[in-house]
């Protein structure tokens, strides 16, 4: 048996048909190691609990960590990486979307003396052609705004070796859009290619405004270009309005006859100058909501129980 200690982590949130099937599915493969699994339970509100507590009762090495409430997916891997280990830590999700099959390879690569191993999806062949789309237009959209490159197609499946962890439970930020982190902190990256089946139970918690939401605070966290955008918006508005006075003044002095025309340009105008005015406002707005949390310092979790912790 190799000498390192493996953690793994697993968010849960309203799960309880998935727990069973994922545990009978790790276990055999966990057996070949040392190793303690982290369930994260992010207030679920069915028989998640009672479920991960069957299995806890009887292994000490499954361990169990309940939020108060939902405090969020990024939140629950956060506590993980706190309360891990290991030697190397593993986060994947509950639901079988992230086969366990691959974890041997993962570790091998970190054997090899990766600090970080992705799981790569290969092709998104379960995904609706809406989630395919919006992926692939965050990631390009991520990728030209910020100067972290987050690789694409990869999700929160993957293994962080424990320097990777200590850089990570050591960031004094709140908001934590962890795949950002990761890349961000540039240390040497492998990656495992894997199929993406579909959810075993349940439905995704990645709703249509969770993801925007998500997306949102990932650009927000890491690019300052939305705001200079805003100023480049600004600048290019004002051009534009300084040549429509020369343009006004012309007609007023010049052709006397037509100056109450205009009405179109007047509207298209205030409507435009409007429109460019709020988004300014909001892409401020957003980065102020930003600050506003961080020096508001609340704890991004609040632990009701540990159980083998
Ligand atoms: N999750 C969580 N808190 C949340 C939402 C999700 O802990 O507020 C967990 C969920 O139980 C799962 C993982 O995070 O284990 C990923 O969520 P999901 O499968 O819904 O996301 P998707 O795979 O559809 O992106
Ligand atoms: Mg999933």
């Amino acid at each position: 048996m190799p000498h390192f200690l493996l953690s793994l982590i697993i968010p849960v949130y309203n799960e309880e048909k998935n727990i069973h099937p994922l545990v009978k599915d790790l276990l055999p493969l966990l057996e070949n190691y040392k190793y303690e699994l982290i369930f994260v339970n992010d207030g679920s509100v069915d028989g998640t609990v009672q479920n991960i507590k069957d299995i806890t009762s009887h292994n000490p090495n499954v361990k169990l960590v309940s939020f108060n409430r939902n405090f969020g997916h990024q939140n629950a891997l956060s506590c993980g990486y706190q309360l891990a280990k290991g030697d190397c830590v593993i986060t994947l999700d509950a639901d079988g979307q992230d086969p366990p099959q691959i974890i041997p390879e993962m570790i091998q690569k970190w054997t090899e003396g990766a600090k970080v191993v992705y799981a790569k999806r290969i092709k998104r062949v379960n995904d609706s052609f809406f989630k395919k789309s919006t992926a692939y237009l965050f990631y390009r959209f991520m990728n030209i705004l910020s100067d972290t490159i987050i690789p694409e197609n990869v999700g929160d499946y993957r293994l962080l070796d424990k320097e990777v962890v200590t850089f990570l439970n050591q960031l004094p930020e709140q908001s934590r859009f962890l795949r950002g982190l990761v890349a961000w902190g540039g240390y040497p990256a492998e990656f495992v290619y894997f199929h993406r089946g579909e959810r075993k139970a349940g439905t995704t918690h990645y709703t249509v405004p969770k993801m925007i939401n998500f997306a949102l605070d990932g650009i927000t966290a890491f690019s300052e270009k939305p705001l200079r955008l805003a100023s480049y918006l600004g600048f290019l508005t004002a051009t534009l309005g300084f040549i429509g006075v020369i343009y006004a003044l012309l007609t007023r002095f010049f052709f006397p006859g037509y100056w109450v025309t205009g009405w179109t340009a007047l509207f298209t105008g205030i409507m435009f100058l409007g429109g460019v005015q709020l988004i300014s406002i909001g892409i401020i707005g957003e980065y102020i909501a930003k600050i506003y949390k961080e020096v508001q310092k609340r704890p991004p979790f609040i632990i009701k129980e540990k159980i083998n912790i």
